[in-house]
């Protein structure tokens, strides 16, 4: 008798999950029910079909009545065989009806997870650079994936779990009413003698279960920790072998005694399903039989047989029917994270009546007395005001975390002000068409990204329809170009981890010809600072000079060489600009940039010239250094 097993598999709700139980509203129902709503009428099939199913899969325990009564205590063997193929067909019928169920519930199931993944996938692209630096990538994969997976499982299995579950049983105790109301009650009474103690070994079972399974990742950390390289050096040199030993045998042991007793747990569980399942059977069978004998002449072995088989069609709906709070609990306390996921706003947004300039961009850019802060505890720039005149250049300098790369952040709203204003082409960056603002701007920044796909597709994401011309003229002035040719497959290798392995100074020259093709009016180039060798840097330099010269710039420099190519330098320190010019000026009057210059730049200019690269005319006066 499987009945009572079923719904074992959910287990319990953890202490946590209890805590956490979401509050079933009104408001949150109609928002669970508004994803199923498209696709109504598919539903209403799908619970149709549970209906018929339902009732054809108890029917061959209503005719087994006949079959014993009419059949074969009545000797009739047309009937016995018309019941035993009526019973076969309905069968049949049952589990035809249940593929088709089961089917159209998939799809379902398919197509609302397919429109929660596109509608939430789009809503994470609103999403600001906020969003994607405060929340933790797993978090933001899981719901994407597993939990919108859990959807899915929730509208296959607990949605129609319940359906099926419900309407089985509300079929069983109306026929069993009709059979004969007394043994009816008598069936109904006997249910929670083998819920309750099934449902109470269960639970200890899945409590035992968990502990082992703590136990087992106890172990597994232990073994992570201590058999790591460094891991064993640590315990090597602090002489703790022994002691290292001991917590494993420990924690092992503790995991053996929870397996044994798991194991008996499973196995006493056994024995009170069984025990208990046959003692319903066997009660109807004596108050059935009393009835027959004594009190009610009409009733026949045909009705207790049929009345106890429908008892035990009844084991699993009502088990499963009372496990179903977990997997409800479960259900709604995913939709409601999703939810809140859905509701999270996005920070930066094209404004309703945001403008697309008529005339080509110049990339100029302004910035009007500019405060940010990411959170409110902390200002991270004050009051920075400059102007970038269109074919201009001017480089910002100063120590690291001074607020930088915050600066550049704000012209193609990665963020938005806090005070104060930031204008592109002379208008607010907040009014223009965030499209066409970012489309006018590139950025070759210090951690370049390539997607993992050939060094073409890396390209062509800045311009799909660039000719394989301008696809080589860009490798080209990137200085990438000869790289590529000794590639075997050229343009077609693959980028990333499943191919070539690139170095930063390659990665940051495809970016240089990415940007290329872009063509932006604005170039913000963010040099890196370390982890290039003399030689990449060269080469680097060598493909952003005719850049710079060509286009409206803002440079991020730590290198003199760049810095020499600006017309303005600005130092920035604690997010203030404390001193502006020509380098000449700057290195004068022994503030920050004197400082700066003396540590970062001279070592920088020393170790190019060392590698005997670089370009000396560009290291402007020599009386600088
Ligand atoms: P580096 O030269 O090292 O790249 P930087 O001058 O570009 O430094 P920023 O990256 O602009 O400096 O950072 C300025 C300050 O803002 C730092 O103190 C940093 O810790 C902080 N900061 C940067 N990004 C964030 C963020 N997403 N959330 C909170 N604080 C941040």
């Amino acid at each position: 008798m499987p009945g009572p097993m079923h719904g074992f598999g959910r287990g319990y709700l953890t202490e946590e999950e209890k805590a956490n139980r979401p509050k079933v509203t009104w408001p949150l129902l109609k928002r669970v029910f508004s994803w199923l709503a498209p696709y109504k009428f598919q539903m209403l099939l799908v619970i149709m079909a549970i209906f018929v199913s339902s009732v054809f899969s108890l029917m061959p325990s209503v005719l087994t009545g006949r079959i014993i009564d009419e059949g074969l205590i009545g000797r009739d063997l047309n009937a016995l065989i018309r019941l035993i193929l009526l019973s076969l067909a309905v069968t049949l019928g049952a589990n035809l009806i249940g593929v088709f169920e089961s089917y159209l519930n998939t799809w379902i199931a398919q197509h609302i997870t397919f429109d929660m993944r596109n509608q939430m996938y789009r809503h994470l692209q609103e999403m600001s650079q906020r969003f994607f630096t405060t929340n933790n990538q797993g978090d933001i994969i899981t719901r994407m994936t597993s939990d919108i997976d859990g959807v899915q499982r929730t509208i296959t299995n607990t949605l129609t779990d319940i359906l099926r579950n419900a309407i089985t049983l509300i079929v069983a105790v109306t026929v069993m009413y009709r059979q004969n109301p007394i043994l009816a009650t008598v069936g109904i009474l006997i249910i929670p003698l083998f819920t309750i103690p099934t449902r109470s070994a269960g639970r200890t079972r899945w409590s035992l279960t968990r502990e082992a399974q703590a136990a087992s990742d106890e172990i597994n950390g232990i073994l992570n920790e201590t058999l790591s390289v460094s891991g064993q050096q640590l315990v090597k040199l602090f002489g703790k072998e022994k002691y290292e030993y001991d917590r494993y045998e420990a924690a092992n042991r503790r995991m053996i005694d929870l397996n044994i007793k798991e194991s008996m747990a499973g196995r006493w569980f056994r024995v009170v399903i069984t025990t208990f399942s046959s003692i319903g059977p066997m009660l109807l069978y004596l108050v059935g039989g009393i009835l027959m004998m004594k009190y009610d002449s009409d009733l026949t072995v045909g009705d207790i047989t049929v009345l106890v088989a429908l008892l035990g069609r009844m084991y699993g709906p009502v088990n499963q029917l009372l496990n179903i709070q977990v997997d409800w609990i479960r259900s709604m306390a995913l939709f409601k994270r999703l939810f809140e996921y859905f509701d999270m706003p996005a920070e930066i947004r094209n404004a309703d009546d945001a403008v697309v300039p008529a005339e080509e961009s110049e990339g100029c850019v302004e910035f009007r007395h500019v405060d940010f802060s990411y959170n409110p505890e902390r200002q991270i720039l004050k009051n920075v005001t400059f102007n970038l005149e269109s074919g201009r250049c001017i480089a910002i300098v100063g120590p690291s975390g001074s607020g930088k790369s915050t600066l550049i952040n704000l012209i193609p709203r990665m963020y938005d002000v806090t005070g104060g204003e930031v204008l592109f082409d002379g208008t607010d960056v907040r009014k223009l068409d965030l499209a066409w603002l970012r489309q006018n701007i590139g950025i070759v920044s210090q951690e370049t990204y390539l997607f993992n796909g050939t060094i073409r597709e890396n390209l062509l994401y800045a311009k799909p329809d660039a000719t394989e011309e301008e696809i080589i003229e860009a490798c080209k002035k990137a200085n990438i170009y000869d790289f590529v040719q000794k590639q075997e497959l050229g343009l077609d290798c693959v980028v990333g981890n499943r191919g070539l392995k690139l170095s930063g100074g390659e990665k940051q020259r495809i970016s240089i010809a990415r940007v290329l093709l872009k063509d932006p009016a604005l170039l913000i180039f963010d040099e890196a600072t370390s982890s290039l060798d003399s030689i990449s840097e060269a080469k680097i330099q060598e493909a952003i000079d005719p850049l710079i010269e060509a286009r409206t710039s803002i440079l991020i420099a730590h290198r003199l060489s760049t810095i020499l190519h600006a017309d303005e330098i600005l130092v920035l320190k604690d997010g203030e600009i404390v001193e502006r010019g020509v380098h000449e000026e700057l290195v004068k009057k022994g503030g920050v940039y004197t400082e700066l210059y003396e540590t970062q730049f001279r070592q920088a200019l020393d170790a190019v010239r060392e590698a005997g690269t670089g370009y000396p005319e560009a290291y402007g006066p020599s009386d600088v250094y």
